[in-house]
């Protein structure tokens, strides 16, 4: 893949030169009009493409993926008895994330973050992951840690389940234009119920190329930025291999389905192949496996990109909540852009 480079404004790759961010920072209000878009749609669109992608792929979660209709049945299916458009953990998780982010006006409060997810826990959910479980009572009991002393107890083999990134784009949404404290904040954030190395690294990836693309940056020049700022983590070179082979050679719908790993590659690579959202997203669904997952990630960098009038009307029509999930994504767009260089 080609880095898009000064043309786009776009950073450079990982270890970019302070004279690189300062130029992107000099450009940034020429960057933040690219497309005809703006911060605030791009942010709007990252929000809700994720609750998009969540509620289009709930009725196939951990399918094989000979066994989802082709052509896709878009909002058409119940989830658990409930009707389409439902969405589910991921949302759940990423709206405590995001309102916990607009109620103390951008700042990153893990405890608060913690708490918002307790309470959740609290109104006994439909779907909740088992590591997210597990940490989060830890952590209602007081430990230090809390994720630490799950990972610890359980060991590497059951600890890279999708269950922080499934939920982290809202993070690099709002430090779009604070690429330090974002650097800082994606692992910590991961860190709340996922210790594992390899879930860092799919939240550090995907909050990266989030922030790249709500500012506007070029696609491929974002995703290349974000895999290769990780490429010396642990599973970055496996996040590498698999942005370009997940739900290809190396299929996503086996045993191992649910894997933090696959589901930021396949975000990561069609936020930059996909020709539009809708397409994207179906494609997405159609590898199986935690479909969900992997839609609410793809559909938070397809949204960033693509902006909030591109994703497709019909489904946002059924899509549960919409009024005030839009309105929160608005919230935090306000944020974003007074964090905006000018
Ligand atoms: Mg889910």
């Amino acid at each position: 893949m080609l880095l898009g480079g000064a043309a786009s404004g776009a950073p450079g790759p990982a270890g970019s030169s302070e004279d690189q961010e300062s130029f992107t920072f000099r450009a940034s209000h020429a960057v933040r009009t690219i497309g005809g878009m703006d911060v605030r749609d791009r942010t709007v669109g990252a929000i809700v493409g994720l609750a998009l992608g969540d509620a289009l792929g709930a009725p196939f979660e951990f399918r094989r993926r000979d066994a989802i209709p082709d052509p896709l049945l878009a909002f058409e299916l119940e989830w658990m008895g409930r009707p389409p458009g439902t969405w589910t953990d991921d949302t759940a998780m990423a709206r405590n994330l995001w309102t916990s982010l607009i109620d103390h006006g951008g700042r990153f409060e893990p405890d608060d973050i913690v708490a918002r997810h307790l309470a959740w826990l609290a109104t006994d959910p439909p779907d909740v992951g088992n590591q997210t479980r597990l940490a989060l009572r830890e952590a209602e009991r007081g430990t230090a840690d809390a994720a630490r002393a799950v990972f610890e107890r359980r060991g590497p083999e059951v600890s890279a389940g999708n269950g922080s990134v499934m939920y982290c784009a809202p993070l690099g949404v709002v430090r779009a234009f604070d690429r330090e404290a974002l650097i800082d904040e994606a692992p910590a954030l991961s860190m709340l119920t996922h210790w594992d190395g390899r879930c860092r690294t799919a939240v550090l990836s995907v909050t990266l190329a989030a922030a790249a693309l709500v500012r506007g940056d070029d696609a491929e020049a974002a995703v290349v930025e974000a895999v290769g700022a990780v490429a010396a983590h642990e599973g970055g070179e496996e996040l590498e291999f698999l942005v370009g082979e997940a739900g290809r050679s190396r299929p996503v719908d086996g045993p191992d389905m649910g894997f933090t790993l696959f589901a930021a590659a396949i975000g990561l690579r069609t936020a930059v192949e996909a020709p539009d959202v809708e397409t994207g997203l179906r494609e997405v669904v159609g590898l199986g496996g935690d479909t969900d997952t992997n839609a609410a990630v793809a559909g938070a960098l397809l949204g960033a990109r693509h902006g909030w009038g591109a994703l497709p009307a019909a489904w946002l029509d059924r899509l549960a909540d919409r009024p005030q999930l839009e309105a929160e994504a608005e919230a935090l767009s306000a944020l974003v852009a007074s964090g905006e260089p000018r």
